[in-house]
């Protein structure tokens, strides 16, 4: 079985390791478990994705880099309640595509997660447009998840692992 290799990035507090939780023990943990595997099937073919939970970018930048070189896809997360967000998401966008060779930067697998879709809705401070703006701006798909709720979250984890295979 192949494996894949996939890095959960964006700015601290934004749900990284809630989403990678949810998706490695179909939990939601107020405390993380670093578990970070999990064998599931994508389009009929089994596969096992391991995740790479990261920390904050801003802490440990050439971590960062080291993650990056490392893995063959990406998992951009940022807040629908903490709009400032989305600015670590193209940060950390122009990261991968320096890192990663710029001739292709359009077709480096990622996806992107805007969490908290249904469970915190009245305090939602990015609005659909902004996000489905910042997806098209990053040439890659976009998600709303829920960790909490279990929404959205399998679906993201079984693109990226799509868009590997076909890079
Ligand atoms: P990280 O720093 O990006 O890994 O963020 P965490 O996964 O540790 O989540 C930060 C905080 O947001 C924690 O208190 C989580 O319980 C909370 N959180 C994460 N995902 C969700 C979600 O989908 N819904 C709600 N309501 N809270 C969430
Ligand atoms: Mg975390």
């Amino acid at each position: 079985m192949r494996v894949y290799r996939a890095a959960v990035m964006g700015s601290g507090g934004v749900g990284k390791s809630a989403v990678t939780i949810r998706f490695i023990n179909g939990e939601y943990l107020e405390m993380y478990d670093p578990t970070n595997r999990r064998q599931f099937e994508v389009d009929g073919t089994p596969c096992l994705l391991e995740i790479l939970d990261t920390a904050g970018i801003d802490q440990y930048l050439s971590l960062n880099d080291l993650f990056i070189r490392d893995s063959d896809g990406f998992i951009l997360v940022f807040s629908l309640i903490q709009k400032e967000t989305i600015n670590e998401v193209r940060g950390v966008r122009e990261s991968i595509r320096r890192i990663k060779n710029p001739v292709h930067a359009q077709t480096i697998p990622m996806v992107i997660i805007g969490r908290d879709k249904a469970d915190l809705v009245d305090e939602r401070e990015v609005a659909p447009q902004t996000a489905e703006a910042l997806a098209i701006e990053s040439g890659c798909p976009y998600f709303e998840t829920s960790a909490r709720d279990n929404i959205g979250i399998l679906p993201a984890f079984a693109e990226i692992v799509r868009q590997i295979r076909q890079h």
